[in-house]
């Protein structure tokens, strides 16, 4: 499917839109979600157009994972997370409600529960 530039993320990465920035390198940008549902709930994003998972090249992929790597120990220490829990969502269907790629980091604590 094509990739629309009005997405959130898009205007969020062209500057429109503040967001709370974690992290930013060549390809890619870290920032808390705006409606966490763990503390520190942050999102990995590419910053080249790329509308989910399934359209996305093996460079997007590398560079993101890279990112949510290095985030996800960042978190563990933040936090002080017992375990990080790692979603991402492609196509309606999937759950995607923003189509601009992007990996969820949830730190996780033993015995908390969070909303799926
Ligand atoms: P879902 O909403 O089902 O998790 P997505 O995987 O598409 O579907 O997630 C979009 C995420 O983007 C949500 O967690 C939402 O809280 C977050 N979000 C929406 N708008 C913003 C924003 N302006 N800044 C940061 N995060 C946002």
């Amino acid at each position: 499917m094509a990739y629309d530039s009005d997405n959130i993320f898009a205007k969020i990465l062209r500057g429109e839109i503040p967001s709370e920035k974690l992290y930013e390198d060549a390809d890619t940008l870290a920032i808390m979600d705006i409606m966490p549902r763990a503390e520190g709930h942050c999102l990995v994003i590419p910053k080249s157009p790329c509308r989910n998972m399934l359209d996305a090249s093996q460079e997007q992929l590398n560079a993101c994972l890279a990112t949510v790597q290095r985030l996800s120990k960042a978190c563990m220490q933040a936090f002080c997370a017992d375990g990080i829990t790692l979603q991402q969502f492609n196509e309606d269907a999937g759950g995607q409600e923003v189509f601009h790629l992007h990996f969820h980091i949830l730190p996780r604590h033993e015995g908390v529960k969070i909303r799926p």
